[in-house]
């Protein structure tokens, strides 16, 4: 009896699912698909599972922002009637160490959730090689150290691959222009910093490195910090970081940015048409991030795309049968690792024949960890005005300080507040917008009513634990129909 060579049994297995991209998306693919008792392969470029969550992105960044917290609170220790503290003093090597423990922890609990689900890792760059031959996939591995390609075979795909921050024109990352990358990596906490860009990323690093003490200059584009936010949310973080010293510009445009003998100079136009020259030690460069698809083999597929991101039906599958795309490669959905990883669950959900709820985009939470933190969930103030004029329907807003929260004034954090958005006629929660104490926790309440279709009425009788954050929010309902109790 003959028995078949170890290639040739690397060569014949057929995996249910090749996923291409290790990050929150495709590990979530990964492990939903083994619970499933599907055989699946996933392979990532990167030596380490995780993609730009773990390693540059939603962890390390939150880790520096907890550190961060903690330096606040420490400085303030005689206020909460803690003497003896000394003269605390930032150590940034420290800090970043920890971060990386948390990253290390969490890339062996990815290889723990890998074995137990049977998910077979390949390292190696993948690439997409056309439609399907007789119902079965090929795509071509290029593993690090090995010459030749390894073509993994698969009755589905699943593409996974990421994104990468994008540069201004002429501009190349290096230890003083910096990305969300080069910024995680400094060796020292920088005197002062220049942020193009106030979406989330530009927005939560001004606010960690205003609290060790960096001077911060931002220039945004658009008329407001965090655009995509309801505008009193906006509104509301601009005079908080203007408090805490944050020199904000809004409406203002990079015109050029120039390395000097010890830093770097940024001449941008602000809102009034004045050249404004700025200099600083760093700059970090946060406009957005784009597809990571350009050498993916997608030219061999049937695949639509638009400016590098791929188009997918609602269960994930692009125009290629078999090949579907989920994470930040997708047109049109938010770049964001807990949106990447239920679009995983649906894609894998789909190839198994599995019932699934398709990704709704209204029911999508936005999460800002700035000081303050920033929730919210649904159609902002402006955006459902304007649907209810174009349907003859009216809307209602509750808002509601946490100044007239107890729990606020426990943790010292009155400023902000909640904002609720309802349809006037029937209750329903059409949008919630928080900025204040533990916002991004709190917004998952908001995320849970509007799933379950729950009415303003309906809320106006859940009780909420006293005292709690999230007692604003049943004062926030209430301050829809004018009976909140606090205010
Ligand atoms: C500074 C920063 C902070 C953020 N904070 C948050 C946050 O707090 N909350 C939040 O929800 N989101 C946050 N995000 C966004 C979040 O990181 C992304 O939405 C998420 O990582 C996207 O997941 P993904 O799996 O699509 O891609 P990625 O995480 O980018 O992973 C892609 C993986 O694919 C691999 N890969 C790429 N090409 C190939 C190939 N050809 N073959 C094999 N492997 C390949 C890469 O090595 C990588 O491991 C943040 C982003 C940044 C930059």
């Amino acid at each position: 009896m003959e028995f078949p060579l170890a290639d040739q049994v690397v060569a014949e297995t057929i995996y249910d699912i090749a996923i291409l991209g290790g990050g929150p998306a495709g590990y979530t693919a990964a492990i939903r698909a083994g619970q499933f008792g599907l055989k699946v392969a996933l392979i990532d470029a990167s030596p380490k599972l995780g993609g730009t969550c773990l390693h540059w992105g939603c962890i390390p960044t939150k880790a520096l922002l907890f550190s961060a917290e903690i330096w606040d609170f420490i400085k303030s220790a005689a206020d909460y009637g803690i003497d003896g503290i000394g003269t605390p003093v930032i150590n940034w090597p420290n800090m970043l160490a920890r971060k990386n423990a948390i990253i290390t922890k969490h890339v062996k609990g990815l290889d723990f959730l890998m074995k137990k689900n049977k998910v077979t890792v390949l390292p190696g760059y993948g690439r997409l090689t056309g439609p399907a031959k007789d119902s079965i996939h090929t795509v071509s591995v290029s593993a690090p150290g090995s010459d030749e390609p390894t073509q993994v075979q698969a009755r589905n795909v699943i593409v996974a691959t990421g994104s990468d921050a994008k540069m201004l024109p002429g501009l190349t990352p290096d230890d003083r222009i910096l990305t969300n990358m080069e910024i995680l990596t400094l060796e020292s906490v920088p005197k002062s910093l220049i942020v193009i860009g106030a979406g989330a990323v530009g927005v939560e690093f001004s606010s960690l490195f205003r609290s060790l003490g960096t001077e911060i200059t931002i220039v945004e584009f658009l008329p407001r910090l965090v655009p995509v936010e309801d505008e009193e949310i906006s509104k509301e973080l601009a005079r908080a970081f203007k408090k805490r010293g944050i020199d904000v510009n809004t409406s203002a445009k990079v015109e050029s940015v120039e390395k000097t003998e010890s830093g770097v100079r940024v001449t941008f136009t602000d809102q009034n048409g004045k050249t404004v020259i700025k200099e600083a030690e760093k700059v970090l460069v946060a406009v957005g991030r784009a597809p990571r698809t350009a050498n993916i083999g997608l030219e061999t597929t049937k695949i639509e795309t638009e400016r590098g991101f791929l188009k997918t039906d609602t269960a994930m599958q692009t125009a290629e049968p078999g090949i579907y795309a989920v994470g930040d490669i997708v047109l049109g959905m938010p770049q964001l690792a807990h949106v990447g990883g239920m679009a995983g669950m649906v894609a894998v959900a789909s190839i198994a024949g599995r019932p699934f709820r398709p990704i709704n985009h209204r029911r999508i939470p936005g999460c800002t960890y700035t000081e303050p933190q920033i929730g919210s969930v649904g159609l902002t103030e402006a955006a459902a005005r304007e649907r209810a004029a174009k349907n003859g329907q009216e809307i209602k807003i509750g808002k509601f300080p946490f100044g007239g929260n107890s729990k606020a004034s426990i943790v010292d954090a009155h400023s902000g507040f909640v904002k609720i958005v309802a349809d006037a006629q029937y209750g329903e929660i059409l949008g919630v917008h928080i900025i204040g104490p533990s916002a991004t926790e709190i917004i998952s309440e908001a995320v849970v009513a509007m799933d379950l279709e729950a009415t303003v009425d309906e809320l106006l009788y859940t009780i909420h634990a006293h005292p709690t954050l999230s007692e604003a929010m049943l004062d926030a309902y209430g301050a829809v129909e004018g009976l909140a109790i606090n205010a």
